[in-house]
């Protein structure tokens, strides 16, 4: 398979192929035990989504700058976000912190319609043009996503990649029932893991393990 990507061709080789099947090992070690995340990790090609002096480390279990002091996030926590989520065919899933894009194509791989939103311009504008390029079609938001996307409200799904310092009222309020809502809680350096089951307007918390994220920006976040 060959994509076009800022005017390189970048090519999906056997090479590839196989360190994307030793990553999927590696996370099923780590505990991932979902066949279909574990599937999609193994199809999206991570590698496009980094700088020529970093693609060496795309297959890597880590995180890693993607521009504007953002990154993207370790392969481990995307895996690990989206299990918990639990998603089916046709969720309706609000992912807030778009970054590289690579958390929305797994999401589409899993069959979730998706709006994810971003709050960094140059971030949007970039990924916005790339993800269409790889075959993957999410809605695209700029805007600050702390708050939600009321205009498109319910999801059955809400995933954060930022780490925020409370969980913002306007995502419960944006969940439909049964909606889950998986966002990293804490301080600037760690967060643990909460997943928000909404059932009739209770509110059902369970905590995981602890990550650290990039901050949640905007006014229900860490401000601007
Ligand atoms: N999901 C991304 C991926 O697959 O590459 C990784 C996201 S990165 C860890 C966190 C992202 O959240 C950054 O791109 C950052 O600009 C964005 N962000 C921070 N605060 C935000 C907010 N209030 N609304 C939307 N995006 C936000």
């Amino acid at each position: 398979m060959r994509f076009l990507h800022r005017n390189r061709m970048f090519e999906d080789n056997y090479r590839q192929r196989g360190l994307r099947n030793k990553l999927v090992k590696t996370l099923e070690k780590k505990g991932i035990s979902d066949p279909n995340v574990l599937k999609a990790i193994g199809k999206v090609p991570r590698h496009v989504f980094f700088e020529t002096a970093l693609l060496d480390h795309a297959y890597q279990d880590k995180a890693f700058p993607i521009g504007e002091g953002q990154t993207i996030s370790q392969p481990y926590t995307v895996a690990f976000q989206t299990e918990k989520l639990e998603i089916k065919p046709g969720d309706k899933v609000l992912e807030i912190g778009t970054g590289s894009g690579y958390q929305a194509c797994i999401l589409l791989e899993l069959g979730a319609k998706v709006y994810t939103i971003e709050y960094n311009k140059k971030l949007y504008d970039r990924t916005k043009v790339l993800l269409p390029k790889l075959g993957y079609s999410p809605y695209f938001f700029h805007g600050d996503g702390s708050k939600g996307l009321p205009a498109k409200a319910p999801y059955n799904k809400i995933i954060v990649t930022a780490g925020a310092p409370v969980v913002p009222k306007s995502l419960t309020d944006q969940l439909a029932d049964n909606g889950i809502l998986i966002i990293p809680v804490g301080n600037r350096d760690k967060q643990v893991m909460l997943r928000i089951t909404k059932k009739k307007d209770q509110l059902i918390t369970e905590e995981f393990e602890n990550f650290a994220f990039v901050p949640l920006l905007g006014k229900e976040g860490w401000g601007s």
